[in-house]
């Protein structure tokens, strides 16, 4: 039967039905923004209660959407970690409750395996990915470059040394007065701004490996923004930063393709792959190496339940499920996963 996915790891809570070929059948994103805007960032505790508040009403509606009676259902799928450890409780015990009450099977979910399997939803991309491929996780929490070699088969080739890219965004929109999340806002006020005119640090640059580092240029932009007279000015400023984080990413993953001579495509997934110069940048290097880059729509690449619910069918489908004493993980690094 259809499969369940929960997802209440971060600061959206999500819930998904996905048929057993891969077919979304009912999705639902209920974004915090509202609640953490005031503080400038996430807040565990608030996150924690709103997933609660909310994931219930969530579940029934997209069963309901997708005309599927909870007795109907093949597995519940949950996010346990890693993330914040109050939302990742409330997922997980949900989904467990369930689990339960219908006598159906538990996953216990890896949200970075959720991340990295999007892309071989079928119809998600024509032809669809075939392992092994290299994974780029460009998100607000994380910055990696994985080998994903197969179902639970991760290798992580390289990962931030301070900030994760997304993190790298907002704290620099924040230095130019721009509002949180600072990401798709630096990304508005850089096209009208000359990347060329202030020149900044390209971290790692022409290093070995695929590791990144994002605190330099931060530190950059902060010694920057009082030289800023005007409004071009910033915009300037937001063009050069995107500019050189665009540079470094492309720099790092043709590195990591370097590493991989097997890999297939190049699969973006996070909340920085949806900017455009970041993708135009990668864009470049998966041609150059001959590979094509896989970006699922921006709504999958950013937290959802569809990947969820996703990685949960792949796992049903090789024999595996999880006990209900599982304990969610608010460290779970890909590498210790298995299949
Ligand atoms: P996790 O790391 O656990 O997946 P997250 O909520 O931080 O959690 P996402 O929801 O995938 O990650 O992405 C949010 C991040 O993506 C934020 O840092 C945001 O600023 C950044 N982002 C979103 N859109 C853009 C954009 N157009 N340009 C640059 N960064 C963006
Ligand atoms: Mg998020
Ligand atoms: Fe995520």
């Amino acid at each position: 039967g259809p499969v369940l996915g929960l997802e209440a790891s971060c600061d959206e809570t999500a819930a998904a039905v996905l048929a057993p070929d891969g077919t979304i059948l009912a999705e639902a994103v209920r974004s915090q923004l509202a609640e953490h805007t005031p503080f400038g960032g996430v807040v565990p505790e608030i996150a924690a209660r709103a997933h609660l508040a909310h994931l219930p009403a969530l579940t029934a509606k997209v069963l309901a959407e997708a005309g599927i009676a909870a007795a109907d259902l093949g597995g519940i799928a949950a996010t346990s970690g890693p993330g914040l450890i109050g939302g990742l409780i409330v997922g997980a015990t949900f989904g467990k409750g369930m689990a339960i009450a219908l006598d159906k099977p538990f996953v216990a979910v890896n949200h970075l395996e959720g991340h990295a399997l999007t892309a071989r939803i079928p119809g998600m991309v024509p032809g669809g990915v075939e392992f092994p491929f290299l994974l780029l996780l460009l998100s607000g929490g994380h910055c990696q470059c994985v080998a994903v070699e197969g179902l639970g088969r991760y290798r992580r080739l390289g990962s931030t040394l301070d900030d994760a890219v997304g993190e790298a965004f907002d704290k620099s929109a924040k230095l130019l007065g721009l509002p949180w999340p600072g990401g798709p806002a630096l990304e508005a006020l850089a096209r009208t701004g000359d990347p060329k005119r202030f020149p900044l640090p390209r971290p790692m640059l022409r290093r070995p490996g695929c590791d990144f580092s994002f605190s330099g240029l931060k530190t950059a932009v902060a010694q920057t923004v009082p030289k800023l007279a005007s409004d071009q000015d910033r915009a300037d400023l937001a063009a050069a930063f995107q500019y050189v984080v665009a540079a470094v990413l492309a720099d790092r993953a043709s590195n990591a393709l370097g590493m991989m001579p097997g890999a297939t495509a190049m699969v973006v997934a996070g909340g920085v792959a949806a900017n455009q110069g970041v993708r135009a940048a990668l864009h470049g290097v998966a041609e150059a190496h001959g590979l094509p880059l896989v970006a699922p729509p921006i709504r999958l690449c950013t937290d959802n339940a569809v990947m969820i619910a996703w990685a949960g069918i792949e796992r049903l489908r090789a024999g595996l499920s999880d006990p209900l004493d599982h304990a969610p993980r608010p460290r779970w690094p890909l590498a210790e996963l298995s299949a």
